[in-house]
């Protein structure tokens, strides 16, 4: 959460700790034990704020193979516009991250659901141990399987 009444012009760092509370608020239990930084930094220009967005840490996922537990690294940065009132930018504003808008109103920011949504996006597809190193158990047993 980000207070932007009385923000003053120029840039201000935030950083959060990303637990696992945070994951679970997401009802999604696929990401355990997550542990991820996620770091701000948010530039006040005159109709406008541009943040750059960082995320860096781990969560715990089961293998798409052997389904044992499998650390997953998060690295993820991205810039963002925060833009007051519903009027799309115009073309000659330059951008190549994504935008959010807010209502001109508006005196917090929440971006707990663009960092959780950032972090899964950050995830790869798929989750595997690297080749031969997968619960050699399991292993014997999608051996098994797959002959029958
Ligand atoms: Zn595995």
């Amino acid at each position: 959460m980000i207070s932007l009444k009385g923000l003053a012009a120029g840039v201000h760092h935030y950083v959060w700790t990303l637990g696992q509370d945070f994951f679970d608020q997401f009802g999604n239990r696929d990401l355990r034990e997550a542990h991820v930084e996620a770091r701000v930094a948010l530039e006040k220009q005159a109709d406008r704020m541009m943040l750059e967005v960082a995320l860096e840490g781990s969560v715990l996922r089961s293998c798409d193979r052997c389904l044992g537990d499998i650390r997953v690294p998060i690295d993820y940065c991205a810039p963002v516009a925060l833009q007051f009132g519903k009027n799309i930018p115009t073309e000659d504003w330059e951008q190549d991250g994504e935008i959010i808008l807010l209502e001109p109103t508006e005196a917090e920011l929440d971006l707990s659901q663009y960092l959780y949504d950032s972090a899964c996006v950050s995830l790869p597809l798929q989750s595997l141990h690297p080749q031969g190193q997968c619960d050699p158990e399991m292993e014997k047993k999608i051996a098994e399987l797959t002959v029958n």
